[in-house]
């Protein structure tokens, strides 16, 4: 399908690379470079963006703490027809970044708002990360000192899906060891450091491994993704009838297609999960 043309008067959130300049959509590029006004969180940065791709669009700058003032003009601009492109430092804007406030207002003055997906550091990492991720929990910045971290950490200790933190890194390995206090040693987790850049590494493993690969270096460096695995009583093997029934429940798939997934899922045969299908409907009535 041919992407629209861009619209005037529109709102378009952009989301750029996370490290590797590659990781820019065509569609994020073209509309970069059509919009009237690209509003950036630290226009420098952007800059450099913009050269590499040769887009000449102008920039102003957006960002926490002129989120209010910016934002009345940036609606008034809208609002005349002009359309602005909204793009941070780095990945989707609007998440762990300035964004909500001017979508909010946009949305509430009826002017258009378009995402523009791509590159977002939660996701990229969750992807990666090999703990479950068919539900997840996304938790933003961990809290800087030690006492609400430990609280923000206990309130996982029944937690059945997986949760993720941006961390700093000079503070990994101490809520690496808060990790270990409140949720015990052996509780899963994935730290992902430096998503696609040269050094990126995945680290997946108990806490007290987590903390001992990340305690072995004085200064760990780059920018981290903390992932919390689900607590382990919290996962109970699911039979195939609550499979089934969750299919149904949470999809709109025809049974044949569902059928095909369970059977998938759990190894047997179309036929046999087929069977226990109709068992359920008839027990359910
Ligand atoms: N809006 C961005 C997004 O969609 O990913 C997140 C912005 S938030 C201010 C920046 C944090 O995202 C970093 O401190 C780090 O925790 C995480 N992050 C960004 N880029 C990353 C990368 N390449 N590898 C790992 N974490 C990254």
């Amino acid at each position: 399908m041919k992407a629209e043309e861009h619209r005037p008067g529109t709102l378009y959130l952009v989301a750029t690379p996370i490290g590797n300049l590659e990781d820019l959509t065509f569609r994020a590029l073209r509309i970069l470079q059509e919009v009237d006004l690209i509003a950036a969180e630290d226009t420098r940065y952007s800059r450099k963006l913009c050269n590499h791709y040769g887009i000449r669009t102008p920039l102003t700058s957006y960002f926490a703490h002129n989120e209010q003032e910016k934002g009345e003009r940036l609606l008034q601009i809208l609002a005349e027809g002009r359309s602005v492109a909204l793009i941070t430092d780095a990945g989707t804007p609007a998440i762990s970044d300035p964004g909500y406030l001017l979508v909010r207002r946009c949305r509430d003055a009826g002017l258009p708002v378009a995402a523009v997906p791509g590159p977002s550091a939660v996701i990229a990492a969750l992807s990666v990360a090999g703990l479950p991720s068919e539900r997840f929990a996304f938790e933003g910045f961990l809290p800087a000192k030690s006492a609400a971290r430990r609280k923000a950490l206990r309130a996982l200790q029944g937690e059945p899906r997986t949760t993720v933190f941006y961390e700093a890194p000079h503070r990994l390995a101490a809520a690496l060891g808060d990790v270990v206090v409140e949720l015990g040693p052996q509780r899963e987790l994935a730290v992902a450091r430096e998503l696609t850049k040269v050094h990126e590494e995945l680290f997946r493993g108990s806490a007290a491994a987590a903390l001992a690969h990340f305690s072995q270096t004085e200064r760990v460096k780059g920018e981290i993704v903390l992932l919390i695995g689900p607590a382990a009583d919290t996962a109970p093997e699911e039979t195939v009838e609550e499979a089934l029934h969750r299919w149904r429940r949470d999809t709109d798939l025809p049974m044949r297609a569902i059928v095909k997934e369970v059977a998938r899922q759990f190894n047997l045969p179309g036929s046999e999960v087929y069977r226990r299908s109709l068992q359920l409907k008839e027990t359910e009535g």
